[in-house]
């Protein structure tokens, strides 16, 4: 069966043939726009102490520490619910008991501290923990890897190579330690290096001397996570295809980049963190109810604690006032007042667009410009009548290689091929996929019996956010199904219902500029004192007032919330130091 592009997809054509109408429309919007701005204007601006742009989970997460600190927040978020890409929806009309978690499909980096401080599980935050990565090969046989079962690791890793497999423990026990060393980091604000400031200076001393006792050998070490191919590095521990295959895809999802480009290495780590410093993170899993409701649990925690949540409302421009953050404009011409200002959204709208060149210095302007947002990704999300029943495993019962990432990434030349196709302008051939079936444990996405799986799969050309090449991307999801087709030979067939969301749509309709599914790419360049700016990776921007909580910031991307804890944390900090200036005056 071929599949049905989505309605949204339908749409954004739609919307492209009423253009004229909306422009005809544009005077008397104008004309709207300019009577409420008077009337705001005439009843005075309505005043809070913190105004969050962008309802995504990073800005509701600043929302909520921010009216825990007493401050009065209002959150405006442009789409007419909450989540931004962690979004739970029902793409089709004519099947409206099928959900999808239509963008992220995984939890793992939330930490402790928030998931406690804002008390989520109060609110509705319950994750099933992921079964195995599980692989099928077209030429027979599969693998299947375990989070924490050496031994059934061992098992599996033998039938492939008992070298492999003996490589296995030592592997594991050299990712955990690094990742030791590099979990605390992200909870940690990035020091401005080479500032002379003092109190920058003592950051950067306190960072060394917290990193004191690591010796020669782990220096070296994470030197070469951060600057290996994931390729080359798995090639130096392990000899056979499948298994490299299936250690390599953490290290290019999401990314603009091959698993023989450098920096890959360091990406498989950045989601194999099993720590941050607060705590040890739950392994991967599913949220009940999909990841919308993770952002749901987020917003209700924010209103318990005070914060306003408008949907619909979205903003133009940041207002700048003697050089601080005001306030905002909305599209409808309303004007909103406050000290502090907290922007969720991709640099390039929060910055060129909402704060204006004009506002900001010149080499900022410059870094944001160059901002590299590709990622070329695909999200897949279909309804299936029953699950796939794999040559290799057969069976439509659920089984436990149903419940973890259903993979399509069986060799590192078959990653890598569809890398190059995309970077040729091409879509990939044959597409590499981190698929998952959240209703192996999640009951309440489906009516019974059904299932959902939803496929997280790369590349397109990264141009494909300027036009939204409906077609293309169909054969595109055509292709990605029959690869599937060809381990589990009743895939194709027990296809209900297809949602196809390519990087036009996730620009347009979910502000991911470029397609980017972070905000911005988590190369090298763009890293820790570099995100998203030098000298400005502490969440504060070159507007006074004005604090950055996207995942464009340091502990961005995914579903983790840092940004926006981190981003109201410095708020907090600012106003609290301005409070006891005014005292003392
Ligand atoms: C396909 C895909 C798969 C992913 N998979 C995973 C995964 O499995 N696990 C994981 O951890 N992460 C995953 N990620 C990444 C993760 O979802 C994002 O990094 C994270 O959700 C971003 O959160 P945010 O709050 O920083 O930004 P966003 O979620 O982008 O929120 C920004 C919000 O601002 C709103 N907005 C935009 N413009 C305006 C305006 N002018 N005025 C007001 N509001 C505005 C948007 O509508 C949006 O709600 C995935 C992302 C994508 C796209």
């Amino acid at each position: 069966m071929a599949t049905k592009a989505t309605t949204a997809a339908r749409t954004s054509v739609a919307k492209a043939g009423t253009a004229a109408k909306a422009a005809a429309g544009k005077t008397v919007k104008a004309a709207q726009a300019a009577r409420a701005a008077k009337a705001s204007r005439a009843s005075g601006p309505a005043d809070y102490d913190a105004i969050v742009v962008g309802g995504g989970h990073n800005g509701l997460v600043a929302a909520a520490y921010l009216a825990r600190s007493g401050a009065r927040t209002l959150v405006l978020e442009a789409r007419n619910k909450t989540g931004g890409a962690a979004t739970t929806e029902a793409p089709w009309p004519d099947a409206p008991d099928f959900r999808v978690t239509r963008l992220s499909y995984v939890m793992s980096l939330l930490p402790p501290t928030i998931i406690n401080d804002l008390q989520l599980e109060r609110h509705g935050y319950k994750i099933f923990p992921m079964g195995p990565y599980y692989q099928a090969f077209p030429e027979g046989g599969s693998i299947k890897l375990y989070a924490d079962d050496a031994k059934r690791n061992y098992a599996e890793v033998s039938k492939w190579s008992t070298k492999d497999a003996d490589a296995m423990p030592r592997w594991d026990a050299w990712l955990a330690g690094l990742a030791d060393v590099l979990g605390p980091l992200l909870l940690t604000v990035p020091p401005n290096l080479g500032s002379r400031k003092p109190r920058d200076l003592e950051q950067t001393l306190r960072l060394a001397w917290r990193h004191r006792g690591l010796d020669v050998r782990t220096i070296a070490d994470v030197t070469r996570l951060m600057t290996m191919s994931i390729a080359d590095l798995l090639d130096d521990w392990f000899e056979s295809p499948q298994v490299k295959g299936a250690l390599a895809v953490n290290g290019v999802i999401g990314t603009w980049a091959g698993p023989y480009e450098p920096g890959t290495a360091y990406v498989m780590a950045h989601h194999s963190i099993g720590d941050v410093g607060d705590g040890h993170l739950g392994n991967w899993g599913f949220q009940e109810g999909g990841m919308g409701a993770v952002a749901d649990a987020i917003a209700n925690a924010a209103r318990e604690a005070g914060a306003e949540i408008r949907v619909s409302s979205p903003v133009r421009q940041i207002l700048v006032k003697d050089g601080r953050a005001a306030g905002v404009i909305l599209e409808n011409g309303q004007q909103l007042t406050a000290k502090v200002v907290v922007t969720s959204l991709h640099p390039r709208t929060a910055f060129l667009d909402h704060v204006g060149r004009d506002n900001l210095p010149g080499d900022f302007v410059q870094d944001i410009e160059h901002w590299k947002t590709r990622s070329g990704v695909v999200k897949i999300n279909l309804a299936l009548a029953e699950l796939p029943d794999f040559t290799a495993d057969p069976g439509t019962n659920l089984q436990e290689h149903h419940t973890g990432s259903v993979e399509m990434a069986p060799t590192m030349p078959y990653i890598e091929r569809a890398f190059t196709d995309a970077r040729e302008g091409r879509p990939a051939v044959k597409p590499f996929s981190d698929g998952v079936i959240p209703t192996a444990f999640d009951t309440t996405l489906v009516p019974e019996g059904y299932h959902i799986m939803s496929l997280f799969t790369q590349w397109v050309p990264s141009d494909w956010n300027q036009a939204p090449h409906t077609e293309e991307l169909q054969a595109y999801a055509d292709r990605m199904i029959d690869c599937y087709n060809e381990v589990a030979p009743n895939f194709k067939s027990s296809i209900l219902h297809a949602d196809i969301v390519g990087p036009y749509q996730m620009e347009h309709e979910y502000g991911l500029v470029g397609g980017n599914i972070f905000h911005g790419e988590l190369s090298l360049e763009q890293l820790f004192h570099m995100r998203p700016a030098p000298g400005f990776a502490d969440y504060r921007t070159p507007v006074p007032g004005l604090y950055y909580a996207s995942s464009a910031t340091h502990a961005g991307g995914g579903v983790c919330g840092i940004p926006g804890m981190q981003a109201a944390r410095a708020a907090i900090a600012d106003r609290r130091t301005a409070l006891r200036g005014s005292r003392r005056r």
